[in-house]
């Protein structure tokens, strides 16, 4: 994998990654939104991949970083070699990765971090009631049950969260997930234009 930008979304499951991730990537130029969920749920469930990530994440587990590693690298290795992404006109808007400490060190030397928006959500309540509207549109087995929702809001918690202190504070910025998605997204798309207009 040569060298990328990108820009890294966090937030536990359920803060509208997602939603505004891709948002962002439509209103902006050379953002191409990436998030590993949905990298992961498009593998053959009959696959090896396929299904080791199905063993962890209908456990709410996150899946082993090498592996996760290894297949972020060959999807991103792909696009490039497609010409759907351009390392040297484009950046990534990365969602779900990287999500542990290990995984932030593995990518380190090819992954440009250049800001971060952290979406913050402190009401499990509110994930959770999220969650469960969600599973009844989209049927996402890891949203159906409570106790697999709490799992992932636990390995957010434990492992994602530490990830950010591996980076200046200068380059990230709090949102408060709770709000509308509206206002998720004007937040974000304001913190990335004062981002762009600093460099
Ligand atoms: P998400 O769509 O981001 O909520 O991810 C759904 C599931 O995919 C997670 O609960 C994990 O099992 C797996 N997953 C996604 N990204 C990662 C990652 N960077 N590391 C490990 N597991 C991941």
């Amino acid at each position: 994998m040569s060298n990328i930008s990108a820009f890294l979304i966090f937030g536990a499951p359920g803060s509208g990654k997602g939603t505004v991730g891709a948002k962002l990537a439509n209103v902006t130029m050379g953002i191409k939104h990436l998030s590993t969920g949905d990298i992961f749920r498009g593998l053959s469930p009959a696959s090896e991949n396929g299904k080791l990530f199905a063993s962890y994440a209908n456990a709410g587990k996150l899946v082993p970083d090498e592996v996760t590693i290894q297949i972020f690298s060959r999807y991103v290795g792909g696009l490039i070699d497609t010409n759907k992404f351009d390392p040297a006109k484009q950046a990534f808007l990365l969602d779900g990765i990287p999500r542990t400490v290990e995984q932030a060190k593995l990518i380190k030397n090819t992954v440009n971090v250049k800001h971060i928006f952290v979406l913050e959500i402190s009401d499990h309540s509110v994930i959770i009631e999220r969650l469960l509207k969600r599973a009844a549109i989209e049927g996402r087995k890891d949203d159906i049950h409570e106790s697999v929702v709490r799992a992932r809001i636990d390995e957010y918690e434990t492992k994602t969260a530490a990830v950010l202190s591996l980076y200046d504070s200068s380059i990230i910025t709090k949102i408060n997930g709770a709000q509308t998605p509206d206002e998720v997204f004007r937040d974000v798309l304001d913190a990335y234009i004062k981002f762009n207009t600093k460099s």
